[in-house]
């Protein structure tokens, strides 16, 4: 699922905050009832929350027992070791699982075998490692011979063991275990592994053994205790391997909260024919369509389903092959769908026609997904508008609003080949064939595809800047389906026809050869490769808002409406947009913006013919000629704030006086020089070169060592008054005029970077004495406000003086956060990943705001400013306004709006209803 970490602001920023320790570490569960339940997945994982739930709602489930999470965080705090209280503790658990399964550890007449499990709070699809089949040795492996009467599938399971434990424990490459495995079928001559009859997997066996032998110095370990021992340190361990923290950073899932291991009876889906394996979905992870969803493999076990050994059936046709399990498994399905009231993802394993359950999890679904199934499952009856709410993950909404193909050019290139569609979207780029070069190639600019014959964990980190991932092997539930639909990524799998070659850094299809490098497109809901770049369009939703789709004709439209407008019913917040020309505010208004938080004035003066005037106005060196260029801006800058007003509507527009340090609007020097020394050389027109050179002797003059610290924001209102006089006179003539044509709109004149109550008691004096005569001109008086953003953190420490003269705040987080950090935010790149990889940060405070530091400038902001002025109004239009974990902190700050660029509106929409029913005001 899309989900991400918790969004607990208060909790997470504080990672070092010991969880509290309980007494009990081990949790058992079997024959009905279980010591864990569904609340406890911090304690328990994910997989044991669920493992226990299952068993105490009666469901078939092999007993076992998990070890808690804690005693992973005690694995690391003691240097790997494990104190013999708890060895103790998983040591009765061990009896009483004997008990529960009528079997023992190591007996050879009836041995227990067992699987050790990951399992964390969030799910992290194969990042971690699971041993199966634990408990084998030379003696219990004939044990198991004779209770079964099932030698082949005896040796089958004992040389899978020997596999994952060499592998996961002992750290041995899996191509060591493949190439000896490859070796016996070719000697065989047999293509699949269910061909190998019993001696073919004793010689697997005694080969493996020798592969552990070479490879770690010592003989495969026989004694099932220490097996046991060595594998559950082997989970720990995987907690902290590279893709798992890399998969964590990603998701935004903290590193301290450690992984529980499940130890639990094995149920064997590899005794013959009539068992199985297999995974599922209660819906359509990929569509959200209601239609039970997976893929199984008879004869197999777990991990053969989504390592793509053997090509999976589709669940479906499990109803012809075992009509029974597949009812039963129908039937529980739908149950722990309606009892968890979410998409449940599922694992199950059929032992002779017996249906076992050993996973169950709210399924990982792409946006496009989450937004049906909320609103099916309101409809259905299932769950309420606010349960459907909390189902979608505000961040996924931006899938929706990601372009598609143009249809007819689309149609007009041939398909080269199709494949499964595991992933919606449509991708378009360059194709790479590994994750480092996926890597390389965006951070140059490109936009890339990931070819690859299936993906692995470790490609994580080049999934996650591709434009889409295309496999050759694997299902719908093979690694790159799974991750592909969590990151909201087109993907398509299991495209057969695909002859790639990795090392050659090319794949052949219908008789074309692609190379790395070349264009290719794919639409990853239909499953179609095109050997082409293809242009792309707008997606429905935008299409719906700019008016060029019919709203009645676009189902994915009228869900995505139907959810926010349930978020805005439950929402406390306003949500505004920052926009600075009218064309951007009908954007936000139409995506739900009511208000912009945010108008740059700046913007304005980038617009074409514009830049000459402002540069004259700069270039003045007095102030009668600053004015007349200032007069000729009036009119345009006028004319600006008229359409965004109208834009609007008559919500609340909050626009900024000129912020930026005045050599932004010039030329560089650098280039002037050139242009000088040029016009210098060639004798050129004598009036060109004196006009350059007057420019370039300003440019010298305005040059400021550290611009950002600079003659900017309030100090340029300060010194060149005459500009706040022009902006102050531009935007309540365009109220007036507004108001006189019947739309009532309130301005709110927000001067920027203020520190001192006295900076902003000079500004306001200038707005309040032009807007008096403006308005005596205009003959008619409006509503506005005068306000400051508090982006300083002397401002949000004085608040409690600053609001005396301000009617509003908006907190400016953006360069709060560079000044509280020290930080400049053009050159925080350099350092911020060294920061969250040496874990000195967990995140970029530019994107989400740091709780403890900014954020509690902001808190005092707040307090201060409301103990002045009860009524202050307060927002946040830094680019924390679009963050759903900041906007949780916004909401419990208790602040009136926040404001997000328009493309973020929907999310910040959908992010400030889940605040609100999440958390309170003053948590
Ligand atoms: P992951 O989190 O990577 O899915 P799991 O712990 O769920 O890892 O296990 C990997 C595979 O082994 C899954 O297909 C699972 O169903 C299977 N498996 C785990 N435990 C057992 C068991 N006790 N009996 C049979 N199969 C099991
Ligand atoms: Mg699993
Ligand atoms: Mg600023």
């Amino acid at each position: 699922m899309v989900k991400k970490a918790p969004k607990r602001p208060g909790l997470k920023s504080r990672s070092a905050t010991p969880k509290p320790k309980s007494r009990k570490h081990v949790y058992f569960f079997g024959s009905g009832k279980a010591d864990g339940n569904r609340t406890m997945k911090d304690l328990l994982g994910g997989k044991g929350s669920g493992l226990a739930e299952m068993t105490n709602a009666g469901l078939p489930v092999p007993p076992g027992f998990t070890i808690s999470t804690e005693v992973c965080t005690i694995y690391y705090e003691r240097d790997s070791k494990i104190p013999s209280a708890i060895d103790r503790e998983i040591e009765e658990n061990v009896r009483k699982l004997e008990k529960a399964a009528g079997a023992e550890l190591g007996s050879t007449e009836n041995p227990l075998l067992v699987s050790v499990r990951s399992g964390a709070k969030f799910s992290m699809p194969g990042m971690m490692d699971t041993i199966l089949n634990l408990g084998l040795n030379d003696q219990a492996v004939e044990g198991l011979k004779r209770r079964t009467k099932n030698g082949r599938f005896a040796f089958d399971s004992y040389r899978r063991f020997i596999q994952m434990f060499g592998n996961v424990v002992l750290e041995i490459p899996k191509d060591n275990f493949e190439h000896e495995f490859d070796g016996v079928k070719k000697a065989r001559n047999v293509k699949l592994d269910t061909e190998l009859d019993e001696a073919a997997l004793r010689e697997v066996v005694d080969r493996y053994k020798g592969v552990v032998q070479k490879r770690s110095g010592r003989s495969f370990p026989q004694n099932p205790g220490d097996q046991l021992k060595m594998a559950r340190d082997a989970v720990f361990r995987s907690w902290m391997n590279p893709r798992a923290r890399e998969y964590r950073r990603i998701y935004d899932i903290p590193d301290h909260i450690g992984t529980a291991v499940n130890v639990q009876m094995m149920v064997f889906g590899n005794t013959g024919d009539r068992s199985g394996t297999g995974v599922g979905f209660t819906r359509n992870p990929a569509t959200g369509a209601k239609e039970f969803y997976g893929e199984f493999l008879i004869n197999a076990q777990g991990e053969d389903v989504v390592a793509g050994i053997r090509t999976p059936q589709p669940i479906r046709e499990l109803e012809q092959v075992m009509p029974k399990a597949y009812k039963q498994l129908r039937e529980i399905t739908t149950r722990l769908e309606k009892h968890y009231k979410d998409v449940q993802d599922f694992e199950f394993t059929i032992q002779d026609e017996r249906l076992y359950m050993l996973q169950t999890r709210s399924g990982k679904r792409t946006g496009f997904a989450a937004v049906v199934i909320a609103t099916d499952l309101v409809a259905e009856r299932l769950v309420t508008p606010k349960d459907a709410i909390l189902l979608v993950d505000p961040e996924s909404l931006s899938q929706l609003l990601a372009p598609g193909f143009d249809p007819d050019e689309w149609k007009k290139i041939p398909t080269a080949t199709k494949g499964l569609p595991a992933s919606p979207g449509a991708a378009s780029g360059q194709v790479v064939f590994s994750a480092d070069h996926a890597v390389q190639w965006t951070q140059q600019g490109k936009t890339v595809i990931l070819v690859r014959r299936e993906t692995v964990p470790d490609d994580i980190h080049g999934m996650f800047v591709s434009q889409g991932i295309l496999t050759a092997t694997g299902g719908m539930t093979s690694h790159a389906a799974v991750v592909g639909r969590q990151m909201g990524k087109p993907s398509i799998v299991g495209a057969g026809a695909l002859e790639i070659d990795e090392q050659g850094k090319l794949f052949r299809v219908g008789g074309h050869t692609v190379k790395e490098g070349d264009y290719i497109s794919f639409d990853g809901l239909s499953g179609e490769v095109k050997i082409a770049q293809v242009a792309s369009k707008p997606s429905e939703i935008l299409q719906v808002l700019a008016g060029t789709l019919d709203a009645r004709k676009s189902d994915i439209y009228r869900r995505f409406d139907q959810l926010l407008s349930w978020a805005d019913k439950s929402r406390r917040m306003g949500v505004r947009a920052n926009a600075d020309l009218p064309d951007q505010a009908e954007i936000a208004y139409a995506f739900g913006a009511r208000g912009i938080g945010l108008c740059r004035t700046e913007h304005m003066f980038f617009g074409e013919g514009r830049i000459p005037i402002v540069q004259r106005m700069i270039l003045a060196d007095n102030e009668a000629d600053r004015r007349r260029a200032l007069d000729e801006l009036l009119p345009l800058q006028r004319e600006d704030f008229y359409g965004v007003f109208k834009a609007m509507k008559g919500t609340a527009v909050t626009i900024r006086t000129i912020d930026p340090p005045l050599h932004e609007f010039l030329p560089k020097r650098e280039e002037l020089m050139v242009e000088v020394a040029r016009l210098e050389m060639s004798n050129g027109s004598s009036k060109e070169l004196e006009d350059k050179r007057r420019l370039l002797q300003r440019v010298e003059q305005l040059h400021e060592f550290n611009p950002m610290l600079g003659h900017r924001g309030v100090r340029l209102g300060i010194t060149y008054p005459e500009i706040t006089e022009m902006q102050t006179r531009a935007i309540i003539q365009a109220a007036c005029r507004l108001h006189k044509e019947g739309l009532k709109v309130v301005p709110e004149i927000m001067i920027p970077l203020v520190g001192h109550v006295k900076e902003l008691r000079d500004q306001k004096a200038i707005v309040d004495r032009v807007a008096e005569e403006t308005m005596k001109a205009a003959g008619i008086r409006i509503k506005y406000l005068v306000g400051t953003m508090i982006e300083v953190p002397r401002g949000a420490l004085t608040a409690d003086q600053v609001a005396e003269e301000a009617q509003f705040f908006s907190f400016g987080t953006n360069d709060l956060t560079q000044l509280t950090f020290g930080f400049s935010r053009d050159d925080v790149g350099k350092f911020l990943r060294i920061y969250q990889d040496k874990k000195i940060l967990d995140k970029d405070p530019f994107a989400s705001i740091d709780i403890d530091g900014v954020g509690s400038i902001v808190e005092t902001g707040v307090r201060l400013g409301r103990r002045t002025r009860p009524d202050l109004k307060l927002g946040i239009c830094g680019e924390h306004g679009g963050d759903p974990s900041s906007i949780h902190f916004f909401e419990k700050v208790g602040l009136d709006y926040v404001s997000a660029s328009p493309y973020r509106v929907p999310v910040a929409r959908l992010a400030a209803a889940q605040a609100a029913l999440s958390v309170k005001v003053g948590d």
